[in-house]
């Protein structure tokens, strides 16, 4: 079984799936086309919840069910965020099936990747600016604050001596 973070990406790229329409000749604004319901928060809900349960049947020591799930839940959500960030397309379909319209955010500096492989150097740059430098902060941030609050932590619990000892 791969790490989380690994089950984690896997999942941010799964709404993804959808350009698979196109071949099935549904339309971009066809609820289950392009940006449709694989970009809906209850997609995110429901696949979040089936990948928790799949991957804590699979993997032989993970945490809690409710942080694992909390974290795909982040990971499948962050995908339709972004995208209603993007400059090209026809909205995120957030709220589907209960309203079908497509939504973007005010907020919208990232340049459409074109469908395909082709990527040009301003939307890498957009990207790159906009989404890998500030998760990439993230995880620093993570990697340097987690150690540091773990051990706070831990000697404001043998300040207050543990339960255990105080009996004795
Ligand atoms: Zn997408």
């Amino acid at each position: 079984m791969p790490p989380a973070r690994i089950v984690g990406a896997i999942c941010a790229s799964v709404p993804d799936a959808d350009v698979g329409a196109f071949g099935l000749g549904i339309p971009y604004e066809h609820p289950l086309g392009h940006r449709g319901f694989t970009h809906s928060l209850l997609f995110a809900f429901a696949f979040s919840a089936f990948a928790t349960f799949a991957y804590r049947r699979l993997a032989r020591k993970t945490p809690s069910a409710r942080v694992v799930f909390a974290f795909l839940l982040i990971c499948l959500a962050s995908h339709g965020l972004l995208d209603a960030m993007t400059d090209g397309g026809k909205g995120i379909g957030f709220f589907i099936p209960f309203d079908n319209r497509r939504y973007f955010l005010p907020f919208r500096p990232i340049h459409v990747s074109p469908i395909g492989f082709e990527l040009a150097g301003d939307v890498l740059w957009s990207e790159v600016k906009w989404v890998w430098l500030p998760a990439a902060l993230i995880t620093l941030a993570g990697k340097f604050l987690g150690p540091r609050l773990r051990r706070y932590e831990s000697t404001r619990r043998d300040a207050q001596g543990s339960p255990n000892h105080q009996s004795e």
